[in-house]
């Protein structure tokens, strides 16, 4: 239960610029809230606070994702070795038609956890597992159950219905809509009749494949998420060699349909007038570096948005890809930028310096993503009266003793393993380097027989006919080069 603590002398790496970095700094928590940020706050501590002892070790705000499909847990490493065609073929397009109520819940409960130990505190679920109601409902309580916050985007992409697969073919063709429906059920079962910024879990929707179709269809869909009132509307958007040079957001601005309440997720062959219009427009972007830099979506957008005054924020996409690590997304994204940017124009090395620094790319995964939510006064950074979502990261390992610069060790050297308390609306849900209330021997098992289960119902897939149909689908989506 949230309470009251007190963590004590730790390096507080805020993300507030007010704040900045302050060592020997205590942390006050009360009723889900940040209190106070400062040293010497003993006197401010009653005995209910509860004391954290926070000696060596780096206080900082949760990671924020903005890109999740968090229910493929079960297809760890399917594609790692894959581009995006691939990942039409394998996970969209086979395993996701596989997976009945249950594997969803366990899909999206343990990937959430996963998150929570990674320090990821906030997700966005774009969430395209609806292959029944009683999906969309699993797939909230898992998230509720793992005690996240987040937004769930209630996806109305249709898996395929293949003879073997779980998926209602009869209710696929005779009302093929049926999810748009179950989106406003979903909306006024599950969730509060007018949401607030501060409620654990939000609602939020996504467009199937949005610009799979054209402009009137993804204008439709995306008019259907704001009569919801969606708290974000999420969707992928120009994705480099998939990009089929719809220009969907040109043609948003061209309608006045661009506004804060829309996160595109990948967004690399956006066009600088694109650029321009989702900056004026407040639209959010979220990099995914790991799968773009793979799967032949593009180099990461999110520095060259930001220099555009886009709100940039980063996403862990799949797990059939790479893990829910942000640490990961931080570094790579970084390393990749600076290399791009070594080579610009110009460059040369006895006048290079270094482009990007350290702090910039930790914004992003954690105040930049709540900006993109539209949570940055809620959470974001350590900042007394946001919700406490932070965690505590113990330098005692071999890769984190001695440093210098704290905001390096976390962003470079850091893991998920030194991360020794995860704190999400001032309740503990990592403690001592061990998830809160979870038997993962127990779910562990779980997963590994619903995986089991979704594999061997895979066999039955006809697979020659659905490459295929991809294959269709994906020269549809990379025809048209820019
Ligand atoms: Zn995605």
């Amino acid at each position: 239960m949230p309470g009251k603590y007190y963590i004590k002398n730790g390096t507080v790496v805020s993300v507030d610029p007010t704040i900045g970095v302050v060592s020997d700094c205590d942390v006050l928590i009360s009723n889900h809230t940040i209190t106070n940020v400062g040293p010497n706050l003993a006197s401010k501590a009653t005995p209910e606070h509860t004391m954290i002892d926070a000696t060596n070790a780096i206080i900082s705000p949760g990671f924020i994702d903005t890109h999740r499909h968090t229910w493929q847990t079960q297809l760890r490493t399917v594609t790692s070795d894959h581009v995006l065609t691939g990942y039409f073929l394998h996970i969209r397009n086979i395993y996701g038609s596989c997976y009945d109520v249950n594997d969803a819940y366990l899909g999206n409960y343990c990937g959430a956890l996963e998150s929570i130990d990674n320090g990821i505190t906030f997700l966005l679920d774009h969430s395209h597992i609806m292959n029944s109601p009683a999906h969309a409902d699993a797939a909230i309580k898992a998230l509720r159950d793992a005690k996240i916050r987040g937004v769930f985007c209630y996806g109305l992409y249709a898996n395929p219905a293949w003879p073997g697969s779980i998926m209602d073919a009869d209710r696929e063709t005779n009302t093929p809509e049926w999810r748009f429906d179950d989106a406003k059920r979903v909306r006024e079962t599950q969730f509060k009749k007018k949401q607030d910024l501060t409620d654990l879990l939000r609602f939020g929707f996504a467009p199937a494949e949005i610009e799979s179709k054209g402009i009137d269809d993804a204008a439709r869909e995306v008019a259907f998420g704001r009569s919801l009132d969606s708290a974000v509307i999420t969707g992928h958007v120009a994705m480099d060699q998939f990009d089929r040079g719809l220009h969907l957001v040109r043609h948003f601005e061209e309608r006045n349909l661009l506004g804060p309440d829309l996160v595109f997720s990948h967004c690399a062959s956006l066009h600088d007038d694109e650029l321009e219009a989702v900056a004026r427009r407040g639209v959010a972007l979220s990099s995914t570096p790991d799968t773009e830099l793979q799967m032949g979506m593009g180099h990461p957008i999110a520095f060259k948005a930001k220099n555009k005054g886009c709100k940039a924020s980063l996403g862990c996409d799949v797990i059939c890809n790479n893990p829910a690590d942000m640490f990961q997304q931080m570094r790579l994204l970084l390393q990749a930028q600076r290399h791009l940017e070594h080579h610009a124009p110009g460059q040369s090395g006895p006048s290079l310096k270094i482009s990007r620094k350290c702090e910039e790319i930790l914004e992003m995964a954690t105040l930049g993503g709540a900006t993109a939510v539209g949570l940055k006064d809620v959470v974001g950074s350590i900042t007394p009266g946001k919700r406490a979502d932070l965690i505590i990261t113990r330098c005692d390992s071999t890769r984190l003793s001695p440093f210098q610069d704290p905001v390096a060790a976390l962003v470079l050297y850091a893991n998920a393993s030194d991360i020794d308390t995860v704190f999400i609306d001032g309740e503990v849900v990592k403690q001592g380097g061990r998830l809160v209330g979870v038997d993962w021997p127990k779910v562990r098992e779980e997963l590994r027989q619903s995986t089991r289960d979704i594999f061997e119902r895979s066999k039955k897939a006809p697979f020659e006919e659905i490459s295929r149909e991809v294959e269709k689908f994906t020269k549809a989506f990379s025809g048209v080069k820019l």
